[in-house]
């Protein structure tokens, strides 16, 4: 069987049209422009790539982006004070802070600093909760993608067994807790689960989560399951040459698609995902903080 590709390329494309088309709504019928404003502490090079491309986006789709780029060594009660200036500020509708942070700086303090309204990572212990309890709430970017795709190929996945591999706060648990909203039976797998295998063969959706270059392979896999691998790992590529690398997920693609029915690629699955995700929360929280409708099929 030659899996289906799901292109999360493709459909994150579709994603920020919609967003650019509410933004121009919002523009020309209220006169608002949804503000994203994006903390960078440092210099970890993965996280300037990240920023800029964030950037980048965000002004595409006809939004305001600010970024505030702050040294290494900045100061917890600095920072703190920077993002109480953020919450404060009515043009700003989201705020996001780049993790990881330098060591110094407390990463639970700084996010639950962040008004839960414009956490449009969805990582504020409000939003945590409120997703927890099946109510409305900021949703973290990377699972809702996830979600999104899910329901865009299969309709409904009411009754669905999911297996999630992975239960980080920012993937793996929010990604099982949308899935249980949409009625899947729904099952955590991690690194002290098992028989893993048999587990996520009883899948009709395996997400994985994981950080572990291919480590799904075909045998994990049902005949006809959704595979949606959220990994990115970049490896060694000594075919390319000297020094070359790659980037893979945690799923092995060339197995996988040989008994999946559809499949994320990687790159070009997931990840465009994530960003789309981010503009769809921003608009999102715009509408909300203006007590406007909030568009449909841009959140859980
Ligand atoms: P994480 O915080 O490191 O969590 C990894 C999870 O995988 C843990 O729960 C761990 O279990 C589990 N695990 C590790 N080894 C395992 C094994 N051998 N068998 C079963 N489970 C195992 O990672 P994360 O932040 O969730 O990210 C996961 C992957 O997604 C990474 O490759 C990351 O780069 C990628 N990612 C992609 C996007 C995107 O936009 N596409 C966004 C975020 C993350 P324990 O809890 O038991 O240790």
């Amino acid at each position: 069987m030659d899996a289906t590709i799901i292109d999360g390329k493709a459909f994150a494309a579709t994603v920020r049209a919609k967003v650019a088309e509410h933004v121009t709504a919002l523009k020309s019928a209220h006169g608002i422009t949804p503000g994203l404003a994006v903390v960078l502490v440092g210099e970890d090079p993965a996280s300037q790539v990240y920023v800029r491309s964030k950037g980048k986006m965000t002004v595409e789709v006809g939004m305001n982006s600010i970024e505030h780029k702050l040294d290494v060594d900045t100061s917890e009660a600095d920072l703190l004070a920077l993002i109480a200036d953020l919450n404060a500020d009515p043009s700003i509708h989201g705020i996001l802070v780049q993790l990881p942070l330098p060591k110094h700086l407390n990463e639970d303090l700084v996010i639950n600093s962040i008004d839960p309204a414009k956490d449009v990572d969805g990582f504020h212990i409000s939003n945590v909760g409120l997703l927890g309890t099946g109510q409305k709430s900021m949703v973290p970017c990377t699972p809702l993608g996830c979600l999104m795709m899910l329901r865009d190929h299969h309709g409904s996945l009411s009754g669905l067994n999911a297996v999630v591999v992975g239960r980080s706060n920012i993937v793996g648990k929010p990604m099982a807790q949308l899935l249980l909203g949409d009625s899947c039976t729904v099952t955590i797998a991690h690194s002290r689960t098992k028989d893993i295998q048999e587990v996520t063969r009883g899948a009709d959706i395996v997400v994985a989560a994981v950080g572990r270059p291919e480590m799904v392979t075909g045998e994990w896999i049902k005949p006809g399951a959704t595979v949606i691998d959220v990994g990115i790992n970049r490896i060694d590529a000594p075919e390319k040459g000297e020094g070359k690398t790659r980037l893979v997920g945690d799923c092995h693609f060339e197995s996988c698609s040989a008994v999946a029915g559809a499949i994320t690629p990687v790159p070009g699955g997931v990840g465009p995902m994530t960003i789309a995700c981010l503009l769809a929360n921003t608009v999102t929280a715009c509408c909300r903080a203006n007590g406007l409708p909030e568009p449909e099929g841009l959140t859980a």
